[in-house]
């Protein structure tokens, strides 16, 4: 055992929410540690390769124009700024996410290989410590309190000890292991949505696509292809869907893969979504973006269920590209150019908390006065059963945004302890909302700040003034 390191605050995990919670709590003042299990920071934002940060503003989804004008819309109320906000203009700067200084469009299109790196700055120029490559396995406990967690790493086990501790790993790993509550998935049968491993295509010829579909416009909408042709002369984000036909015809030859755990390809959801990135202050049509259903009844908590899924989602990856290949035009050189080196697990555990955030939180726009910022992401929720059903989305209505709730990150009965990211205290609806990237930088930087105060003040979380805590996060740009 290596001699133990000390600490104010670990944070575990330095995905979409741990960094956040990092950097605020280092600029607040603690001495932080942020321990990830991977090779870069950002998680699902980068090692996943989810490029579209949802949403720092109002997600309108109700017309199909709203739905498909989110990564250029201003038209809505912004609701989230801070650090959230920082990390947009930051990534603006430098040509590596789609929009302007100062403000977000619902849906921010980056480029995740660059935000690895604006991430790392962010986090040491705040002066957080970064233990890269190393597990975190298990809390370290007095009674009912955590004081450390257990970690694991190429030079063998050591301890940190530490004030307070924040759980960012998505699943809760570590509240579990302090003997947290939790639930999973839907409360009727426990089952959680399916898995993704988003993938990008490469050697894409765009304008042939488009010209293909602008001569067989009846057969894709009149209103969709004039969309698509105003979006790539003007250099803007555009969304493929729609080839229904040439998906059909490569089910009738077995050209098309069926997605693991199900028996039968269901062509409304199967066909996914396909859009060009964003890199070096252009939209790159040259290559696509596929986020695809890919793998159902998948307990992702069981590595060994996790293991076969994602090797079989692979497998669909490569086939999918193979399939555009052969069928849709514009991509007869297209080539695989790469897969998610992290799996996109959509949700596992939900950690029981002081207050569970509830469906109807969401949809009636509830405030509360423990409030540590808001959130305007629908509820995005996909289909269970083997891809049935579209997916549903639902907006948040009242004003339109909702009061996250301070309450939400702190585990029933546990000491020393915060959560934030996906495994929040929320039902399973609830969760389908503050599971987007804009919900977890919220419930991250309310927690690095609760951190730092409770860090400072010998205090556990629990018992952190939350009008200091609201305050101090006003001062740091957050919106309550
Ligand atoms: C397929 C898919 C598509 C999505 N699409 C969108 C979208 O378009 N827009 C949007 O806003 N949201 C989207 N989401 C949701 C959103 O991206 C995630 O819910 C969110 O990024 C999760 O953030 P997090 O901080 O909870 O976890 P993550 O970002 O996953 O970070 C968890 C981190 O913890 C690390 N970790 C885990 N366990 C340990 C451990 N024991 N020790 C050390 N490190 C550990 C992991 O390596 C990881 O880096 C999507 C999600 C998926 C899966």
């Amino acid at each position: 055992m290596l001699k133990d390191l000390v600490k104010d605050v670990v944070v575990i995990g330095g995905g979409t929410s741990g960094w956040v919670a990092a950097v605020a709590a280092a600029r607040n003042g603690a001495d932080v540690l942020l321990v990830e299990e991977g090779s870069c920071l950002g998680g699902t934002m980068t090692a996943g390769l989810v490029l579209g940060l949802c949403s720092l503003r109002h997600q309108g989804v109700k017309t199909n124009k709203k739905f498909s004008q989110q990564e250029i819309s201003y038209a809505d109320e912004q609701v989230v700024y801070g650090i959230a906000q920082e990390f947009v203009d930051r990534m603006v700067a430098v040509g590596a996410a789609y929009g302007k200084q100062g403000k977000a469009t619902v849906r921010v299109l980056f480029d995740p290989e660059i935000a690895k790196w604006v991430i790392d700055q962010m986090v040491l120029e705040a002066g957080v410590n970064v233990l890269l490559c190393t597990k975190a396995y298990q809390a370290v406990m007095e009674n009912s309190r955590v004081t450390g967690v257990r970690l694991k790493n190429g030079l063998g086990l050591m301890d940190v000890k530490a004030k307070v501790t924040i759980d960012c790993t998505g699943d809760g790993d570590i509240a579990v292991s302090a003997g947290a509550a939790y639930e999973v998935g839907r409360p009727t049968d426990n089952l959680t949505q399916p898995l993704s491993i988003y993938f990008q295509i490469g050697g894409v010829n765009i304008d042939r696509t488009l010209k293909v579909m602008k001569e067989n416009i009846d057969a894709y909408g009149s209103d969709y292809v004039e969309a698509l042709l105003e979006a790539r002369s003007k250099g803007l984000p555009l969304t493929l869907l729609g080839f229904r036909r040439q998906m059909e015809e490569a089910l009738k030859n077995g050209d098309f893969p069926l997605p693991y755990g199900i028996k039968q390809v269901n062509p409304k959801t199967h066909f996914g979504i396909a859009r060009p990135i964003y890199k070096n202050g252009k939209i790159r049509y040259e290559i696509t973006s596929h986020n695809i259903d890919m793998a159902y009844y998948v307990n992702a908590i069981d590595t060994f269920q996790l293991t076969k899924a994602t090797i079989a989602m692979r497998d669909v990856a490569v086939r999918m590209a193979e399939f555009y290949r052969k069928y849709i035009p514009g991509y007869e050189d297209s080539y695989l150019l790469q897969t998610a080196s992290m799996v996109g697990v959509r949700e596992t555990r939900r950690i029981t908390g002081d207050y569970i955030l509830k469906y109807e939180d969401v949809i009636q726009g509830q405030t509360f006065t423990d409030a540590v910022g808001r959130n305007g992401s629908v509820i995005d929720i996909h289909d269970i059963d083997g891809g049935e059903k579209p997916i549903n989305l639902s907006e948040v209505g009242g004003q339109g945004w909702y009061h996250v709730p301070y309450r939400i990150l702190l585990p029933r009965n546990i000491e020393g302890l915060l959560i934030a990211g996906r495994c929040v205290s929320s039902d399973y609806l609830a969760n389908g909302s503050i599971r987007q990237q804009a919900g977890c930088m919220v419930t991250g930087q309310a927690a690095g700040v609760a951190a730092a105060i409770a860090a400072q003040g010998g205090i556990s979380p629990r018992e952190v003034n939350v009008e200091e805590l609201q305050k101090r996060l006003v001062l740091q740009g957050v919106l309550i």
